[in-house]
C-alpha cells in the first residue's frame, strides 16, 4: 500500500513559524508532507524594527515579510485558530472571511507567540497603544505627528504640552527601544516646528521594578537610564501606572500628569489560545511544554510523556535552556531562539519522519543590542559593553543581516541610505482611518467620516 502523505498545520506564522515552514520546503522531498500554515496575517512581523517604525527610520512595508511570496510550497490560510483537539488531529480556524473551518493534520506545530501583557489598569483599554504589531507602530508614529501640528496651533499651556507628552510603560528592550526612537524623533522634529521648542517635550518612562533592561547587567543598565535623562526623559523606577483614564497618568508615587500618547510594552503575556483553548499541555505560565528536542511532551524528563506528532517553539513555548548553567532554566522569548527553534524544528520534525535521531535545542546568547535612537544605542556580550554611536550601528548591521530575505534586506538598507541625505520622513498617514472624509467632503480630509462638516466657533488672531 502507497505510503499516505503526512499533512503538518503550522499555527502562527512569525518569526519560529515562518522559519520553520520555510526550512521544512526545503528539507522535504516531494510527496513527502504537505505544509499549511494558519495566520490571521500574510506576512511574519520582523518585531526589532517596530521602533524604528515608530520613528519613520524604516518604511513599515518592510518590516513585513509575506509568506506567500517565500513560502511557495506551503498553503496558507489566512486565519486565527480558535482551538487544537490534538487528541482528534482537528484544528478550528476562524478564517478572515469569518468562517469556522476545521482543518485535520497529522502532525501539528504550535508557534503562536505570545501577546502584550496587561493589567487591569482603568483607561489602559482606550488609551494605551501596544507595540507588538505593525498597524501599532504606525499608529504611534502617526499619533505623535499629528500631536505635533495640533500642538503648534496652541499657546504656551498645559493642553500644549499635554499634546505632546509620551508615556512608555515598561522598561525591558521594547520600551527601552521606543522610548529612545520617539525622544529621537521628537526632539529632531522641533526644527520643522519653530512654534514649540524642547520644554514642551514631557517623555515619560515608568517601570515596576527598580532597574530596567533586565537583559543586560547593573552598570550598562545605569548608563542607560543616564543617558536617557540627559536627553530630557523622566525616568521613574519601583513605579506603577495607577490609572491612565480621561488623558491623565496617575502614578504609584501620586505623581500625575496630562498625557498625549501612551505605550504599554509590560513585557509577554500568553497567548490565549495556547494557554486555554487546547488539549496539549501547558505550564504555569500558559507555555507548552516542550523537551530540549521542541517535541510537546508533558514532562520533559521522561520519553513516555512525548506526545505524538505534536511540536513547539518560539515565545509560545517552554523550551528548556541547555546553555544556561542554572537548572531547569527555560530559554527567554527573544527572536534569537524563535529562528534558531524554527529551523531546528523543522530538522527535527523531517528527521523524525524519515525515522532519524532528533537533536535537542543548544543555542549560547551572541549577546543584546538596543536602538536608543538614531546614533544611539548599547550593546553587551558577556562583560563587554559597547555603548554610543558604535553600538547603534551594530544594532543596524546585525537586524539588516538578520531580517529574512535579501529582497527585504535591500529594502531596509536603501530606506536607510536616503535618510542619510533626505532626513527621515515626517508625514503622518493619520487620515488613512478615514479614506472617504476628503471625497465626500470637497476635499477636506478632517471633515466627518461622513462628509459633514462639524459647526466651529472662530479663534481671532491677537495681533
Ligand atoms: C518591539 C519589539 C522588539 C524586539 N526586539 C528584539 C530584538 O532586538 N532581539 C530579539 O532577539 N528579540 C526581539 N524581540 C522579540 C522577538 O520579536 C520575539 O521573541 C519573536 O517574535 C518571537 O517569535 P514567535 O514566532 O514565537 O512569535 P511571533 O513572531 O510573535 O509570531 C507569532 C505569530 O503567530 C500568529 N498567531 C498568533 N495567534 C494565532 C492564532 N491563534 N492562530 C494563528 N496564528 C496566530 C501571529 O499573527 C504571529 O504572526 C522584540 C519584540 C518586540 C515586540
Amino acid at each position: 500500500m502507497a505510503k499516505s502523505i503526512e499533512k503538518i498545520l503550522i499555527v502562527g506564522g512569525g518569526y519560529a513559524g515562518f522559519y520553520t515552514a520555510w526550512k521544512l520546503e526545503k528539507k522535504l522531498r516531494r510527496g513527502e508532507a504537505e505544509v499549511t500554515l494558519v495566520d490571521p496575517h500574510g506576512y511574519m512581523t520582523y518585531q526589532p524594527f517596530l521602533p524604528e517604525v515608530t520613528a519613520g527610520s524604516i518604511e513599515a512595508r518592510h518590516v513585513m515579510v509575506s509568506l506567500r511570496r517565500h513560502l511557495r510550497r506551503t498553503t496558507i490560510i489566512a486565519g486565527h485558530t480558535t482551538s487544537i483537539d490534538h487528541a482528534h488531529r482537528t484544528a478550528t480556524v476562524r478564517t478572515n472571511d469569518g468562517a469556522l473551518r476545521e482543518i485535520g493534520y497529522d502532525t501539528i506545530v504550535v508557534t503562536a507567540g505570545a501577546v502584550t501583557r496587561t493589567f487591569p489598569v482603568p483607561g489602559i483599554e482606550q488609551e494605551a497603544i501596544g507595540l507588538k504589531h505593525v498597524e501599532e507602530a504606525v499608529a504611534i508614529r502617526d499619533q505623535l505627528l499629528t500631536a505635533f501640528d495640533r500642538a503648534a496651533l496652541l499657546p504656551p499651556g498645559v493642553e500644549r504640552r499635554r499634546l505632546l507628552t509620551v508615556t512608555v510603560v515598561g522598561g525591558g528592550f521594547t520600551g527601552v527601544e521606543v522610548f529612545g526612537e520617539l525622544l529621537s524623533l521628537a526632539t529632531s522634529l522641533l526644527r520643522s516646528y519653530p512654534e514649540l521648542d524642547l520644554d514642551d517635550l514631557s517623555f515619560h518612562l515608568v517601570d515596576a521594578n527598580d532597574r530596567i533592561l533586565p537583559e543586560v547587567t547593573d552598570e550598562p543598565g545605569r548608563w542607560v537610564v543616564d543617558h536617557l535623562k540627559r536627553r530630557g526623559g523622566n525616568i521613574h523606577l519601583g513605579t506603577q501606572v495607577v490609572s491612565a483614564a480621561d488623558g491623565r497618568i496617575m502614578l504609584s508615587t501620586g505623581e500625575s500628569y496630562g498625557n498625549g500618547l501612551l505605550i504599554w510594552a509590560a513585557g509577554n503575556g500568553s497567548n490565549p489560545v495556547v494557554a486555554r483553548n487546547t488539549d496539549l499541555p501547558v505550564d504555569e505560565r500558559g507555555l507548552v511544554r516542550v523537551r530540549a528536542d521542541l517535541r510537546v511532551s508533558s514532562d520533559p524528563s521522561t520519553d513516555e510523556a512525548t506526545v505524538p506528532h505534536a511540536w513547539a517553539a518560539g515565545d509560545n513555548a517552554a523550551v528548556p535552556d541547555l546553555a544556561s548553567p542554572v537548572p531547569g532554566a527555560r530559554t527567554v522569548p527573544n527572536a534569537q531562539h524563535a529562528v534558531r527553534q524554527g529551523k531546528l524544528l523543522a530538522a527535527n520534525l523531517v528527521a523524525d519522519l524519515r525515522g532519524r535521531k532528533v537533536r535537542p535545542y543548544i543555542h549560547h546568547s551572541l549577546g543584546v543590542v538596543a536602538t536608543l535612537g538614531i546614533g544611539r544605542g548599547i550593546f553587551q556580550y558577556r562583560r563587554l559593553v559597547i555603548k554610543g554611536f558604535l553600538a547603534w550601528l551594530m544594532h543596524r548591521g546585525y537586524h539588516v543581516l538578520a531580517v529574512p530575505t535579501w529582497e527585504r534586506k535591500i529594502r531596509v538598507l536603501l530606506v536607510w541610505v536616503s535618510a542619510l541625505f533626505f532626513g527621515r520622513d515626517i508625514i503622518p498617514l493619520a487620515t488613512v482611518q478615514r479614506p472617504r472624509a476628503a471625497f465626500l467632503a470637497g476635499g477636506d480630509p478632517f471633515a466627518g467620516p461622513d462628509g459633514a462638516k462639524p459647526e466651529l466657533s472662530v479663534v481671532r488672531d491677537a495681533s
